[in-house]
């Protein structure tokens, strides 16, 4: 198989690209999604949130190599066995491509580990996920970020359309796309998304390509979560018809501006952390909350 734009042999496929124009085509795909969907304007800060994945490193490697002063934050959430790895990469990486970066630990800024939520019979996930955001909020505004860069993926958002879509949470679906949080939520820093429309396999590829060493350790948790099933069954689907969750996201994107109008979230803050959020308490003290109330029982 040729690459469809010289004639040196292709290493990947839809599109059949050699080596450097496959490189040239996801790096153009980030920037023209940066560009088209107004991610970054020349004032702003931007701080990637990263993790030592292909996706968040590829992101970083991007966004550094063509913004000025980009930086890096990581949260170890304290999994152990898995995140150790991940974060020694990504400190490796940092250094030699000369990009700052801070590590933050959740048992040193909240005093939990996810190990010990696990324990104490909180779902892996879910208590991830809202330790991250947070910790990754509260210190993106010590760091004056203006956008907060993540490595989600064509994959991730489509994933996430469809686990909102069969839980009916119509409210977080309206705040998915490639910006979020332009309305400014007070206190909340727009995440940006400039791999929304790279697929994982493109990601995968680009790392690869990139010689990027990203280690193999898979999170202990990941088999249990929701997000798992959902990834399977929209990979059998994108097999059988390819081009399915690219679909999903433009409709996605097609029904936000209607999901926002019947969604508008209110710009509350959490009355024991200040942090924002969308009721009377974040997802995080009422985590921390929950668990304390077990060891008292
Ligand atoms: Fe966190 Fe779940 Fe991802 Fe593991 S798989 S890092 S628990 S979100
Ligand atoms: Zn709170």
């Amino acid at each position: 198989m040729k690459c469809t734009k010289c004639s040196q042999t292709a290493v990947f496929s839809r599109p059949d690209y050699c080596e450097r124009h496959f490189t040239e085509y996801v790096e153009k795909k980030v920037l023209e999604t940066v560009r088209k969907h107004g991610l970054v304007s020349g004032k702003d800060n931007v701080v990637v949130a990263a993790s030592g994945g292909k996706d968040s490193v590829s992101c970083l490697y991007i966004l550094s190599k063509h913004l000025k002063n980009v930086r890096a934050l990581a949260i170890d959430e304290g999994i152990i066995g898995y995140r150790q790895h991940t974060l020694a990469y990504l400190k490796r990486f940092c250094k030699a491509h000369n990009i700052p970066l801070k590590i933050y630990s959740a048992k040193k800024e909240l005093g939990v580990s996810l190990d010990n939520l696990v324990k104490q019979g909180q779902h892996g996930c879910t208590a991830c996920g809202a330790l991250r955001r947070h910790i990754m909020n509260m210190k993106a505004k010590e760091l004056k970020a203006t956008k907060l860069a993540t490595g989600h993926n064509l994959d991730d958002e489509a994933q996430a359309v469809m686990m909102n879509l069969l839980r009916n949470n119509m409210a977080v679906s309206a705040r998915l796309g490639p910006i979020t949080g332009v309305k400014r939520l007070q206190g909340f820093v727009p995440r940006i998304k400039p791999l929304y429309f790279c697929t994982e396999k493109e990601i995968a590829a680009y790392a690869f390509l990139k010689g990027f060493e990203v280690p193999f350790a898979e999170c202990p948790y990941a088999s249990s979560s929701y997000r798992w099933s959902v990834l399977y069954g929209l990979n059998e689907l994108e097999g059988k018809r390819p081009g399915t969750k690219k679909k999903i996201i433009e409709s996605h994107l097609k029904m936000q501006p209607k999901l926002k109008e019947g969604n508008p979230g209110g710009p509350n803050t959490c009355k024991m952390c200040g942090e924002p959020c969308a009721g009377k308490m974040c997802k995080v003290c009422s985590i921390i909350t929950s668990t304390k109330k077990i060891k008292l029982a």
